[in-house]
């Protein structure tokens, strides 16, 4: 655990729940933790007592990837943790693959309606129609001209076609649709809709008052830093300042409220953690200007300014976006100046005086 984790509490401490099991982390919630298998292993689900047209079952929140071993898992859930129950609807918190991947899989099962919100529905619509979705030529270009040009990083991004379809096959074909400051009924409690940029199109986190728990899917994670990303599909975004911007939306919840984070283990801390997400991105700019203070930098120079560890192809894509995140906040903000190359590339100098 490092220094800034240790100023977090998490009230269950190392407690994990098993593969099929659930722990329940307050009245009616339960925690479900699946395997993936990426650098980042794990994701949070969560199992919330419903009630829908006086029929009593169980809302999902988040999916897993679509994968035979998450199906299976699921199957675990299904004959253990529901007491009989059906799933009367998938929540969805956003559109990344680990979060609504095994929703169509879901809704189909049970006959249950997808909740989400509506760029994250359409996105991820058009993400599963679109073969060359996260590759192909278009995510090729954008990283070319961010630096990442060098013949193996191409060659990967061009011919990765099937990236998001392999982990999402499908969408259900409807949805109910959830906006920032909707309350929704479930079971017993009412939770609001907390919208949130900078990492997806359109996130939704859900807070409760009445249980004091936020489900913060990936807006707010206590060990890693979300990644907040601008990608080729709106390649001039703001993503950073989006980010921190929604993040201070949890600033008015109290400090004692239960955070169920997407990754990392369920925490209480909340403002401290806004906090160290400020001070931690606030850091990372401060590196970018110093670096473009010295010469003109591309996003590329500056992922190894930013991330120390070494990186597969998966973490790299990553990388870039968040680099180009830091360094379009810089230029917004006026304290950066962008230039293209001869070479096509684009680099970031210090804004002279
Ligand atoms: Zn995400």
């Amino acid at each position: 655990m490092n220094d800034l984790e240790q100023r977090l509490h998490y009230p269950l401490g190392d407690a994990l729940p098993e593969n099929g099991r659930c722990i329940e982390v307050a009245p009616g919630i339960k925690w479900i933790r699946m395997a993936l298998p990426f650098a980042l292993n794990h994701i949070n689900l969560w199992l919330l007592r419903d009630e829908m047209d006086g029929v009593a079952g169980w809302s999902v929140v988040d999916t897993c990837i679509h994968r035979d071993e998450a199906k299976a898992q699921w199957g675990e859930i299904f004959a253990h943790e529901l007491a009989g129950l059906p799933i009367l609807r998938v929540i969805a918190t956003h559109m990344h693959p680990d979060h609504i991947g095994l929703a169509h899989w879901l809704c189909d099962r049970w006959n249950a309606p997808l909740w989400i919100s509506g760029l994250d529905y359409q996105v991820a619509r058009l993400a599963c129609l679109a073969p060359t979705s996260f590759g192909g030529a278009r995510t090729a270009a954008f990283f070319a001209q961010h630096g990442l040009n060098d013949a193996e990083t191409q060659s990967k991004l061009l011919n990765r076609r099937d990236y998001f379809t392999t982990l999402v096959p499908s969408v259900p074909d409807d949805y109910h649709r959830l906006l920032d400051g909707q309350t929704l009924r479930i079971g017993a409690h009412t939770w609001r809709c907390i919208s949130g940029y900078g990492h997806a199109p359109e996130h939704m986190a859900l807070y409760c008052e009445g249980l004091n728990v936020l489900i913060a899917g990936d807006m707010m994670l206590p060990r890693i830093s979300t990644n907040v990303s601008v990608y080729e599909s709106e390649p001039e975004a703001d993503a950073l300042a989006l980010f921190l911007g929604s993040i201070d939306k949890f600033r008015p919840l109290p400090e004692s409220t239960l955070v169920l984070p997407a990754h990392g283990k369920p925490f209480t801390g909340l403002h401290e953690r806004i906090q160290q997400l400020h001070d931690h991105h606030r850091a990372h700019l401060d590196k970018v200007r110093q670096a473009c203070r010295q010469q003109a930098c591309s996003a590329a120079d500056i992922i190894p300014v930013l991330f120390t560890r070494a990186m597969d192809f998966h973490q790299t894509t990553f990388a870039l976006g968040e680099a180009v995140a830091h360094l379009h906040a810089l230029w917004y903000a006026g304290q950066l100046q962008r230039t293209r190359g001869a070479d096509g590339v684009l680099r970031f100098a210090a804004t002279p005086g």
